[in-house]
């Protein structure tokens, strides 16, 4: 089976690594009268310039004059929404995939990295997906998210709480009994959540963090950390953290740490950005709108939010790696959210479609079959209507989602 698509405009997000350091008058690139040829759900060719594919017997797609790219990540996902009380397994269930379904189809979230879900929904997703039983986003996942007592984020229904290094080690085992990709651990308290979890507030012990990085890296399991504070970041990356969530206070030795270490950091600028004062567009302004934040959590969020966009910033401007993850829900608004609030944070587009693309493929280990579109590579592509380089809300003109070459959405009127 062999799909064509015609008279595109590819902008194909082939890139240096993360990290690179990249001219800041690079502003991405763009191949009009582009064809790019899908067998076997692979890319096999991209041409540019007006020169035409051979398309005998070929299924033909004639984007005419649209932008062609490739799908987009969110690397920190929740999938509940709305929150339902007393929850059933079976309701969490139908309600997460139909949020994954939404996030692929109506914003063309390929890829998502789960942050914390319960009862190893999202393997039993990414189980059914990656078997052809269900079109999903591809998956990275973590099951639970790993708290303790007194701990984070526990009225959500998808954090374990466990305590002293035993509890912590037989959690993590768990969960890759349980057929987990990473290891998420919350190191500080947040944004979101009672008086006695401030996002100041460690929770690890020395010992209690000792043992849970030591199972990960002796199984071979990437921990992606919650860490809110400088010192927590530091603790995180020390220990060998794959990925740090938040940061929305850091210092400069947290950045060198993050290029010691060859860490990602993804900053979840949503968690601070999004409140009804600082709501600006009309996609931000109704998410929060619908959202109904509580006054003591709007107050905390305007609290910490010039700290955060001050180390996203450094951390932008100093060459760490990133990955764009948002942290909000639902998952079908969050991945565009995020990249508007980039980009008003002052990240170019072009740095923030790498961020949602290349570089979150990167951060999933997975950019050798996605993240880019070059021959070889899987089919997960998206088409818009406006140009995302020139103005990144454009990426709302969704027109196609086609995942390993499938159409799994098609929105042209
Ligand atoms: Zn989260």
């Amino acid at each position: 089976m062999t799909l064509v698509l015609t008279n595109a405009q590819v902008i194909d997000c082939v890139a240096p690594a993360a990290g690179t350091p990249t001219s800041v008058s690079d502003r991405g690139r763009v191949a009009a009268g582009a064809s790019v040829t899908i067998e076997g759900g692979r890319i096999v060719a991209v041409q540019r310039g007006g020169r035409s594919p051979s398309i005998g017997g070929a299924d033909v797609i004639d984007l005419r004059g649209s932008y062609l790219l490739p799908g987009l990540w969110d690397v920190h996902v929740h999938l509940e929404w709305p929150r339902v009380p007393a929850a059933t397994v079976a309701q969490l269930t139908a309600q997460y995939a139909a949020n994954a379904r939404a996030a692929l189809v109506e914003s063309g979230t390929t890829g998502i990295r789960t942050a914390g879900t319960p009862h190893f929904i999202d393997v039993a997703l990414k189980r059914a997906v990656v078997a052809g039983r269900w079109d999903g986003p591809r998956m990275f996942n973590a099951g639970w998210f790993l708290t303790t007592t007194a701990g984070h984020a526990l009225g959500t229904g998808f954090a374990k709480t466990c305590d002293g290094p035993d509890g912590i080690v037989r959690e993590i085992r768990e969960g890759m009994q349980n057929g987990i990709d990473h290891v998420k651990l919350n190191l500080t308290g947040g944004i979101m959540g009672p008086s006695w979890d401030r996002h100041t507030h460690s929770f690890f012990l020395p010992e209690e963090l000792e043992a849970a990085f030591t199972i990960c890296r002796q199984r071979g399991y990437p921990v992606m950390a919650h860490a809110a504070s400088a010192d927590a970041v530091k603790a995180a990356l020390r220990h060998g953290a794959w990925t740090v969530e938040h940061g929305y206070v850091m210092d400069d030795e947290c950045l060198t740490l993050f290029r010691e270490h060859d860490a990602w950091y993804v900053p979840t600028l949503g968690i601070t950005h999004l409140t009804p004062d600082q709501a600006s567009t009309p996609a931000e302004k109704r998410w929060v709108a619908e959202r109904g934040l509580t006054p003591d959590l709007i107050r905390r969020a305007e609290d910490a939010v010039a700290e955060h966009r001050r180390w996203f910033q450094k951390a932008l401007r100093s060459g760490v790696k990133m990955a764009l993850g948002s942290d909000i829900r639902p998952v079908k608004d969050a991945v565009l959210l995020e990249m508007g609030l980039w980009v008003k944070d002052g990240a170019t587009p072009w740095q923030t479609l790498l961020a949602a693309t290349r570089h979150a493929a990167e951060l999933c280990g997975v950019v050798s079959d996605v993240g880019t579109i070059q021959p070889g590579k899987l089919a997960d592509l998206i088409v818009v209507r406006g140009n995302p380089l020139e103005y990144v809300e454009h990426l709302r003109s969704l027109e196609l989602v086609l995942k390993e070459g499938r159409l799994v959405a098609d929105r042209r009127s």
